[in-house]
């Protein structure tokens, strides 16, 4: 089968490896939906920069699959071929306290490996998953639905679970790339009364007003101030979220949040530095570091979509073949798109 590897030089590399065969308790996938993810670029593409769980060891790409049923392991226990499923995009050990929690994401385990990083991801015509990371995707959902919530939108989901987001809420969102935008579309249908969201691309944010995600949509930095004040009669957002990892950002985010709100960071790389008196402990803020979600939280937002009968793919403004992989990530790359996914049409 064909498949897609990132040497690190903002190239991508065709390659051509056998159609794996399902072990024991797992299964394999045919693939239909296979997005890129922001730290796909950020850590793999340009350069292989992680470490830990972002060491890229040369696998075939994608860590935000979905597909369909083709082949069961020996021992599985709940899906059948045919079944729609959503990928969890981590494997865990199952056995340490992150596990146990649903957060394979955090486990510590040597035996750790999420698809695009560690083991081959979805940029492939199949894809070997282990059954207990599959969710099935429920109708109406699309496949491309579920590869935005293997990751962006399920990343999305927990900062806002986090914040623990309301009616009584007004959202801040800084950053609208894909985990922006699905930051602000949730926020919304969790209750979020109003959303503010603010990135540096003017494209973006035009994109987050076309699609009604934000109320007030802004790009240029400076106006950012006035756009809450008015927003929030001078308040601040009872929820910020920064899905940047911009410093500037990140430090707007904290300075919007309303006193006793709270702020969540989910942005991921770089650093930032804060007045902390002022910022932080005098207004009585939360703040929360967010990394990506559980294997529950996933299952219950892919539910929820449905209920609030929202279609994430609705922020994909670029669809491409797998064999046009080079022109997508070029694209993913250039930071002024939605979100970029390959697609298997029948
Ligand atoms: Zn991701
Ligand atoms: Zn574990």
């Amino acid at each position: 089968m064909q498949g897609v590897r990132l040497p690190g030089d903002s190239t991508v590399e065709h390659v051509s490896v056998s159609v794996p065969e399902p072990g024991p308790g797992q299964v394999l996938l045919r693939m239909r939906a296979s997005s890129i993810c922001g730290s796909d670029i950020r850590a793999i593409y340009r350069e292989h920069l992680g470490h830990g769980a972002e060491a890229y060891q040369g696998v075939v790409a994608g860590h935000e699959p979905c597909g369909e049923v083709v082949a069961l392991g020996p021992g599985t226990r709940r899906l059948g071929v045919g079944d729609r499923v959503v990928v969890y995009h981590i494997a865990g050990c199952g056995l340490c306290d992150e596990c146990r929690r649903g957060y394979a994401v955090g486990c510590h385990s040597p035996f750790r490996a999420a698809h695009g990083w560690q083991r081959d991801g979805g940029h492939a015509e199949y894809l070997l998953a282990e059954e207990v990371s599959c969710l099935l995707l429920p109708e109406p959902l699309t496949f491309v639905d579920g590869a935005l919530v293997s990751c962006g939108f399920g990343t999305a989901y927990e900062g806002l679970l986090r914040a623990e987001v309301s009616g009584l809420d007004r959202l801040l969102v800084t950053g609208l790339g894909p985990v922006g935008l699905a930051t602000a579309m949730l926020g919304r249908a969790m209750g979020a009364t109003t959303v503010v969201g603010s990135d540096p691309s003017a494209e973006r944010v035009r994109l987050a007003e076309e699609l009604g995600l934000v109320d007030v949509g802004v790009s240029d930095p400076g106006a950012l101030a006035d756009a809450v004040d008015v927003s929030t009669d001078g308040l601040g957002c009872e929820v910020a979220i920064d899905c940047s990892g911009n410093a500037a950002a990140r430090e707007s985010a904290l300075r919007h949040t309303r006193t006793w709100g709270r702020c969540v960071y989910v942005g991921e790389g770089g650093s930032v530095s804060f007045d902390v008196s002022n910022l932080l402990i005098h207004k009585q803020i939360r703040l929360h570091g967010s990394w990506v979600t559980s294997l529950l939280h996933m299952e219950e937002l892919l539910e929820r979509l449905v209920r609030w009968e929202l279609h994430p793919e609705v922020v994909v403004t670029h669809r491409f073949s797998l064999d046009q992989a080079a022109e997508a990530y070029r694209v993913a790359a250039a930071g002024e798109a939605g979100k970029v996914c390959l697609v298997w049409e029948d």
